[in-house]
């Protein structure tokens, strides 16, 4: 269908993993491999590349682009974990929260990881990284990904999120958190046609009214930690019920923190009334469908005034 041909149409995009190099060795390296360096892209449109050639990212400072399909995964560069074959929509979370070095930081619901390591190279390895997932066997996966990514400031448990205690002493000086839930993945575009088709309306309906729940648990849970400064929430979805409503909702019941307004230049934004949260699609952004929402809390003194 035309959401499979747009899936081929997506730039090839390739996060450098600042652990292990530079963007400018990675650069080297695929030019000797033939590719042309075309410059920082300046547009959209810039991203649209064919033949060997490739471009760096205009909103993301490690990310590079390429034509559609190229494919790294038997590339020296990503077998040594030099290079993270990661959509640009999933590396705005991590850039987004930019937790500074030496930070205390959680990723609630992390396997298989790309978050994690986009992270810790944002925190230069340094202070902690706790994270967690429910799922034992996407955890191995993880903890393979990350020790090929080069990562020591992790600590990953095996463990429910919504379990986990935010008042519990090794997570005192706990900052910021990422969330990145499960969601229904209608932002996929490769998923996207086999998921609604034969599913009945009502069935769908209840799908999407039981993981909104869900997300929205883990967001109010996220707030708990008491130092939080910033919690970013994100999906693969497309659908309001997963992302506006979920965060509309979470504002309400946590009237201290109020929502940041997201990198003015990018073009899709959330929908009405959260214009300060960021959108992604295949025909606006060239990435896979997404949504991202930056908490933070009011300062003491903004909050005195209220
Ligand atoms: N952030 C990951 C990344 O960038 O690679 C992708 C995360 S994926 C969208 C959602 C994850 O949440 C799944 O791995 C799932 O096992 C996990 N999960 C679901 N319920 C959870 C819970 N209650 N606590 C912790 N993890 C959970």
């Amino acid at each position: 269908g035309t959401q499979q041909s747009d899936e081929h149409r997506l730039p090839r995009y390739v996060r450098v993993n600042t652990l292990k190099t530079t963007v400018e060795d990675v650069m080297d390296y695929v030019k000797r491999d033939g590719f042309t360096y075309l410059g920082e892209a300046v547009r959209l449109d810039d991203l649209n590349l064919k033949g060997k050639k490739f471009v760096r990212d205009l909103h993301l400072p490690e990310l590079l682009a390429f034509p559609p399909k190229t494919d790294f995964h038997d590339h020296f560069l990503y077998k040594a974990g030099h290079i993270i074959l990661q959509d640009k929509a999933s590396c705005l979370p991590a850039h987004l929260l930019n937790p500074p070095p030496g930070s205390h930081v959680v990723d609630a619901c992390a396997a298989p990881g790309n978050k994690t390591s986009h992270l810790a190279a944002i925190m230069r390895n340094t202070g902690r990284l706790f994270a967690f997932d429910l799922d034992a066997q996407r955890l191995a996966t993880m903890s393979t990904l990350l020790l090929r990514a080069g990562l020591t400031c992790h600590q990953l448990a095996n463990q429910d999120f919504l379990k986990v205690d935010p008042d519990s002493p090794q997570y005192k000086d706990v900052e910021y958190v990422l969330l990145d839930p499960s969601c229904s993945g209608s932002g996929m575009v490769c998923l996207r046609d086999n998921a609604t088709a034969d599913q009945k309306e009502e069935e769908e309906e209840a799908r999407l009214a039981r993981l909104a729940s869900f997300q929205l648990r883990c967001l109010n849970h996220g707030l708990r930690f008491p130092r939080l400064k910033r919690l970013v929430y994100s999906t693969c979805s497309i659908h309001r019920q997963e992302n506006e409503e979920v965060v509309a909702a979470c504002l309400q019941q946590n009237p201290s923190f109020r929502l940041v307004h997201l990198l003015p230049q990018w073009p899709e934004r959330g929908l009405e009334p959260l214009p300060q949260c960021l959108r992604a699609s295949a025909t606006k952004t060239l990435t896979h469908g997404f949504f991202v929402a930056l908490l933070e809390k009011h300062s003491a003194a903004a909050s005195a005034k209220q």
